[in-house]
């Protein structure tokens, strides 16, 4: 195999933003899952609950749903019994239906999950969660499209079609599938099998790093990530809730006054002629541009500094020279660096660079003051990596799915 990539501007990808097919059929009977407070209470209204009682009705439900973990109406004892009844028969608590779970020698577990409105005969609208337990914390990758509107070349999700947008309730719902599966509910049973943190939680970090743009899915990750980080409910603080975008820049401002998360900003070369070819979008917001959002970023501050990602391709941007310039590239913005083993997927043209390189150019930025910069890759046994989400799964046939379905029901 080349040892190194021929990037060229020729052969440089043009920028394609992807529209979504959006054939999508919402379930007749939606999930209360996802509504704000407001929209619950509409909700509410729906289901005769007079007004003067709504926000007492509000509060009651949001705590039986994200505090406790609720999948039942009927078990709601604060409610009455006709309410409830009412309630159950226009709206359910469904989230995202697992498909599949797959748990890695390291931990690491995978979650296959299915959404609803697929149109019979087309692409099935799935997307994938991971969850990453450490000794005192539990990360957890969520998605927020099924496919991608852009076509970053080192990425396997950039090469598929974009299917829809996830909604709110399918976002927060990952988060909610993750806490069932982990018992992470007050009074819910831990599983014994896999790696589970010593704290009181266990999923205690999301990272919007799974599928998709979140950029280009900004109303929809905005409303599921402010029920996230609610204290009365889920309660996963903004600190440790990280949105990473490949540089939209004109949603990077708004993702931090309407959120308020951690910001990750997929970086990948340090010159416009590489970052063009690697991600694309970059014909449109060049790096001085990106960097200008960057030093903007609502909230910025050498206590909560923005996480630049760098994956490593051999022999494409993993020079000392690009060590170097990416350490003056960011210079004077509360940084920290992640520098990413590339994950191979059949058909990428391009390979991680060698472990020894990686050390060298990981060293220079290590010397410039900024700590540990390299994540090692978690669940490579169960292809849990970055950018090989439903990579697997797809070339599955119809049978092997089912056996992954039947695996998924014995836990
Ligand atoms: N769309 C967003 C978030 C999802 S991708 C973004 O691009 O930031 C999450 C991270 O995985 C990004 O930094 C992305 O560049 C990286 N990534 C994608 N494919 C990868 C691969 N094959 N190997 C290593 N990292 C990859
Ligand atoms: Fe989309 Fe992110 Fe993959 Fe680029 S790296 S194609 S933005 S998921």
């Amino acid at each position: 195999m080349a040892s190194t990539v021929d990037i060229t501007l020729e052969s440089a990808a043009p920028f394609v933003e992807k529209t979504p097919l959006e054939r999508y059929v919402a379930p007749e009977k939606p999930s209360l899952i996802g509504l704000s407070r407001a929209e619950l209470a509409d909700a509410l209204a729906q289901a005769g609950v007079l007004e003067a009682q709504r926000k007492m009705r509000v509060q009651q439900l949001w705590h039986w749903i994200y505090f406790r973990g609720f999948t039942e109406f009927d078990a709601m004892t604060s409610v009455s019994k006709e309410l409830r009844a009412e309630l159950a028969q226009r709206f359910t608590l469904a989230r995202p239906e697992v498909v599949a779970e797959q748990v890695s020698v390291d931990g690491t577990r995978k979650w296959l999950l299915r959404l609803p409105g697929e149109v019979q005969g087309e692409r099935p609208h799935e997307v994938e969660c991971v969850y990453i337990p450490d000794t005192e914390r539990g990360t957890l990758c969520v998605s927020s499209q099924v496919g991608c509107t852009l076509t970053c070349t080192f990425c396997h999700t950039g090469t598929q079609r974009l299917v829809r947008n996830l909604t709110a309730g399918e976002i927060a719902g990952q988060v909610m599938v993750a806490r069932d599966r982990m018992g992470d509910w007050p009074g819910a049973t831990r599983p014994t099998d896999g790696v589970v943190p010593s704290g009181e939680r266990c999923v205690t970090n999301v990272v919007m790093m799974g599928m998709g743009e979140p950029l280009y899915n900004l109303d929809a990750v905005r409303d599921a990530l402010l029920i996230v980080s609610d204290g009365d409910g889920l309660s996963i603080s903004k600190r440790r809730i990280t949105l990473s975008t490949s540089g939209v820049v004109p949603n990077i401002e708004r993702a931090g006054a309407e959120i308020g998360c951690m910001l990750a900003v997929s970086l990948h070369a340090v010159r416009d002629e590489l970052r063009n070819e690697l991600v694309p979008l970059n014909r449109k917001y060049p790096i001085a541009v990106l960097m200008d959002a960057c030093r903007n970023y609502p909230g910025v501050s050498n206590a909560r500094r923005i996480t630049f990602e760098y994956v490593m391709l051999k022999g494409v941007n993993d020079s000392i020279e690009d060590a170097k310039a990416l350490v003056r590239l960011l210079k004077g913005i509360p940084a920290k660096i992640n520098l990413i083993p590339f994950n191979p997927w059949p058909g990428s043209k391009f390979e991680c660079s060698d472990w020894e390189q990686i050390e060298k150019f990981s060293a220079v930025v290590f010397d410039a003051g900024y700590a540990s910069p390299v994540r090692t890759p978690r669940g490579r046994d169960i292809l849990a990596a970055c950018g090989q989400l439903k990579s697997a799964t797809e070339k599955l046939s119809a049978r092997e799915r089912m056996a992954l379905r039947a695996m998924a029901m014995v836990d």
